[in-house]
């Protein structure tokens, strides 16, 4: 059956929910998204947190979904989109992004809750500003996450993904993986552990599984950004049956498999290539001194006299020095840092381009060459 073009009462109305709810631009802490979880969340019954998550008890099973109310957009607001054949895709205009990251996974979850589906629900805050509201229920609902055994997040990339690992390191069992595979009964799903991060990181010493699944979304954070509509609501399909008794709980949260090295020892090559399977060439020694970092960097801040500098400001130009260390140490984990975060190479594009003309019109920043040494 295509639900693109024979859409049953029920599936056309949740056609148009889907719709609606990506016409909406919604940064974390604006009013857009407070207006956004009241008229699409909040009537599901919720309860509200400090810190603005809305959960749902449904049944008594031991299962949490997770999803996240806010988008990277720049501002917040309508924006106008079109479906090409069950592709969504944003019309071009001023918005930075489709948002399917993750309204894909509110609406998911909205029609889960709507259909009864046994779980609590848990439509997260800031998740794009670096997990604000997860990080706070790990913090403050501890007895409540306690209770759960299992995590699941749709809030993946793609279509066949079932995420074994996030940049924390190993978040559910490959038994735990492949046990949901079978219970969704999904074509193509497969173990990926390659995730970056979503809310169910932050849960991942509490609750023995979490996972994140694919929810049809690509390019999240552009402006190509689409949603596969014909993915979505297959997966929806096999959330409205799911029987969560069918997981197999195993993995144990107290023993946490890192994937981060220590400080000293990290190899960034060596997570580069789990990365992208490939070597960044010449890369592996980071042997690190100043003067590699001086010769590197691109752009100083020569804002005046070093003995012209008050207390605050050798402050800040050591934090700035910090930051320049790490970004040459770590490139690869900055650059997940800044994607995670709505930064595209344009957008520090622009930004160069800003500093070099303000250095032409004060003479704050100085351009260095290319040059070695
Ligand atoms: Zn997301």
């Amino acid at each position: 059956m295509s639900f693109s073009t024979t859409p049953s009462h029920k599936e056309a109305s949740a056609r148009a929910a889907l719709y609606h709810m990506l016409m909406t631009m919604r940064p974390h802490g604006t009013k857009a998204t407070a207006t956004f979880c009241k008229h699409w969340i909040d009537p599901l019954g919720c309860q509200i947190d400090a810190a603005g998550n809305r959960f749902l008890r449904i049944g008594d099973a031991p299962v949490m979904f997770s999803s996240h109310v806010d988008t990277v957009h720049s501002q917040g607001g309508g924006q106008r989109i079109y479906d090409d054949n069950g592709i969504i895709c944003l019309t071009p205009g001023k918005a930075n992004c489709l948002g399917a990251d993750d309204t894909a996974g509110v609406w998911l979850m909205r029609e889960m809750a709507i259909n009864k589906v046994p779980g609590l629900y848990v439509f997260h805050q800031g998740e794009e500003c670096g997990g604000v509201g997860s990080r706070w229920i790990a913090a403050n609902k501890r007895d409540m996450v306690k209770e759960m055994s299992a995590c699941i997040a749709f809030d993946r990339r793609g279509t066949t993904s079932i995420i074994t690992e996030q940049m924390c390191g190993r978040c559910c069992s490959d038994v735990f993986g492949k046990s949901l595979i079978e219970a969704l009964g999904l074509e193509g799903m497969k173990l990926d552990d390659t995730g970056s991060f979503t809310d169910s990181a932050n849960y991942t010493r509490i609750i023995p599984e979490c996972t994140n699944v694919s929810s049809g979304y690509y390019d999240e954070h552009t402006k190509k950004e689409c949603l596969d509509t014909d993915h979505l609501f297959t997966l929806r399909e096999a959330m409205l049956t799911f029987d969560h008794s069918k997981l197999v709980i195993v993995r144990d949260p107290s023993k946490v498999e890192s994937r981060y090295i220590p400080w000293r020892d990290w190899d960034e090559n060596a997570y580069y290539q789990s990365q992208y399977g490939t070597s960044m060439g010449g890369a592996g020694d980071y042997t690190y001194s100043r003067s590699l970092r001086r010769s590197k960097a691109n752009i100083t801040i020569v804002p005046k006299s070093i003995h012209d500098y008050t207390d605050s400001e050798w402050e800040q130009r050591e934090q700035a020095d910090a930051l320049v260390d790490f970004v040459t140490i770590y490139p690869t984990l900055v650059s997940h840092f800044l994607m995670q975060h709505g930064y595209i190479v344009e957008d520090l594009e622009e930004y160069k381009d800003e500093c070099e003309q303000a250095a032409a019109m004060d003479g704050v920043y100085e351009k260095e060459d290319d040059s070695e040494n």
